[in-house]
């Protein structure tokens, strides 16, 4: 059996990572790096560490209490100035490598082979690219502004920290804090998405992300600032709440950029990372619109009965609540027959 003829006779199956098609991602992993130099987060985690070996006194503490304002900027024009062209890039390569060298072969690699998106990434003057240029210094500015103010606040304004463990314990941890940190940012990001799926949210504000019916890879930043600040208060209100160490937030924070570039890229990639879904789920949400709201795992979508049902038809106008009634009308008359 073909891998479309397969996709569309079982697609639901398809979301966890069943080995039918090995990504290429190791062929892009060295972009994950560079990434990790661009993220804003570093940026400052590079600043502390040479302010703690003193080398770096234009980035102490006291210089940046004495101008906060002047320091944001700098800090906001240096994640600009670096993750622009990183996240431009990445988005480049996986249209090199897959829109313009594999463009003959869509059903090998393509989650929706028969729409020919040519026309769409002739140019970079296109709507996504604008978008995700606007949202990338939005995100930067919300970063910028949480750390300055934390280092003015003498640390006490978020609980991230940033001092090594000195035992056992302290490094046990990081880990955890982490996985929690994760949970946390997966399970707001399905509450937040499905509230954006309400018709007023969905008219006013995510509608402009589903204008990509076919995402490709600069979709995953091609939203409404105001839907992408709603996805954002997932990253930051936990820092309000629980102590976490800045690693396991940078860490956090790289893959789920990657994840998001990944699962919007048009492209069927699997993961080896078991919990991961495969592209595949995000793919059908913007093909189908409102179901398949999780962003790394399917379980708040299984839980929720919100993933991907072959007995309903699905369209854009087509809320979850007509979705139910539906489904209602179709279990009401197989009982009376
Ligand atoms: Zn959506
Ligand atoms: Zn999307």
């Amino acid at each position: 059996m073909t891998e479309p003829a397969l996709i569309e006779q079982n697609r639901a199956t398809l979301y966890n990572n069943v080995g039918i098609k090995k990504s290429t991602q190791k062929g892009v992993s060295i972009i994950l790096l560079l990434l990790a130099c661009c993220r804003p987060e570093a940026a400052f985690l590079v600043s502390a560490v040479a302010h703690g070996i003193g080398v770096a006194p234009f980035f102490s503490p006291d210089a940046i209490r004495a101008a906060p304002v002047q320091h944001f900027l700098l800090y906001f024009a240096v994640a600009v100035v670096t993750q622009i062209p990183a996240y431009c890039g990445l988005c480049l390569l996986f249209e090199k490598i897959y829109y313009t060298e594999k463009k003959d072969q869509p059903e090998a690699w393509k989650c929706q082979p028969k729409k020919d998106l040519t026309h769409r990434l002739a140019s970079l003057n296109r709507s996504e690219v604008r978008l995700s240029i606007i949202n990338l210094c939005v995100a930067s500015a919300m970063t910028c502004a949480i750390t300055v103010k934390q280092i003015c606040s003498g640390g006490s304004f978020v609980y991230v920290y940033l001092a090594a463990p000195t035992d056992l314990m302290g490094w046990l941890r990081i880990p955890l804090e982490g996985a929690f940190y994760f949970i946390w940012i997966d399970a707001w990001a399905w509450f937040a998405h499905r509230l954006m799926h309400r018709p007023w949210w969905y008219q006013n504000f995510h509608k402009w992300h589903h204008a990509y019916v076919a995402p490709t890879p600069f979709t995953a930043l091609g939203l409404h600032p105001i839907d992408l600040a709603c996805l954002q208060g997932g990253v930051y209100s936990f820092f309000f709440i629980c102590p976490i160490h800045v690693g396991a937030v940078l860490i956090n924070l790289l893959y789920i950029h990657y994840f998001n570039i990944i699962d919007h890229s048009g492209i069927y990639f699997e993961s080896s990372i078991p919990w991961q879904a495969t592209s595949l789920f995000h793919d059908d949400h913007h093909k189908f619109f409102h179901l398949n709201y999780g962003q790394s795992m399917t379980l708040w979508d299984r839980l929720g009965g919100t993933i991907y049902n072959k007995t309903i038809s699905y369209s854009e106008d087509k809320y979850e609540s007509a979705q139910r009634a539906e489904l209602a009308k179709k279990v009401s008359s197989s009982k009376t027959e």
